[in-house]
């Protein structure tokens, strides 16, 4: 539904897999890692808008691999899942930086809900669906339920980033962006990931795929001394 990504940090494969595909079919991007040194390495490479993080992991336990995450800058909701209820004291009890959690055995449902409350609250409004289910402006349609974006009727691939970028402006017609508050929408609170280069390289990627002339583009436009703003 919103496209936002998430980090599943769970050494069981078949429940890491289960909640892969949970979390897929309602729009958000997933990636798995299956110990904490997995997880601090994707975190680098592609960080997450919320971590799930198990708190009995291999090499190390969720509660100090939380820790670590904060330690290190990263402000992303952490939900930690726990199997007992001492696990719920220590989420409880010790200054970890978590978010919330959800004891198992879970339900989908109920993981959801704690998933999209998180969301909202961390990226307020950016993190809603869109208002509306389409979009449609020059040759291009976007189906924001099936997250699909086409030009003259062909699916065009788009990375999560580009959609996610192209989400937050098209839902904003006409507001000017910095770059700044696009990489904080887009990737999340963790600012030291992107630069306004960052930015700019995303921009020029999705012109290229949508704009007529991505040179001098028509709908994804450049604010002068600002950022971007989509132009209806
Ligand atoms: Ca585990």
């Amino acid at each position: 539904m919103a496209g936002e990504h998430i980090l599943i940090v769970e050494d069981e494969r078949a429940v890491a897999r289960g909640l892969e595909y949970g979390l897929s079919q309602e729009g958000f991007t997933v990636a798995w890692a299956g110990t904490a040194k997995q997880a601090l390495e994707l975190t680098r490479t592609h960080p997450p808008h919320l971590f799930l993080l198990d708190v009995r992991l291999p090499d190390q336990s969720g509660f100090d691999l939380c820790r670590q995450l904060r330690a290190e800058g990263k402000r992303q909701p952490i939900l930690m899942l726990t199997a007992r209820d001492e696990e719920v004291d220590r989420v409880l009890g010790l200054e970890l930086g978590a978010d919330d959690y959800v004891v198992k055995p879970f339900s989908l449902r109920e993981l959801l809900s704690r998933i999209r409350a998180l969301l909202r609250r961390a990226y307020g409004d950016l993190a809603e669906p869109a208002p509306s289910s389409k979009l449609s402006f020059g040759e291009v349609e976007i189906d924001w339920e099936r997250l699909l974006v086409s030009r003259r009727g062909q699916v065009v691939d788009l990375t999560p980033i580009e959609f996610r970028l192209l989400r937050v402006l098209t839902t904003h017609p006409e507001r000017p962006f910095s770059r700044e508050a696009l990489i904080e929408a887009v990737w999340g609170y963790d600012g030291s990931i992107g630069s306004d280069r960052t930015v700019d390289v995303h921009i020029r990627h999705l012109r290229a795929k949508l704009e007529e002339t991505p040179a001098t583009p028509r709908w994804l436009v450049t604010v002068r001394g600002v950022g971007y703003k989509f132009e209806p």
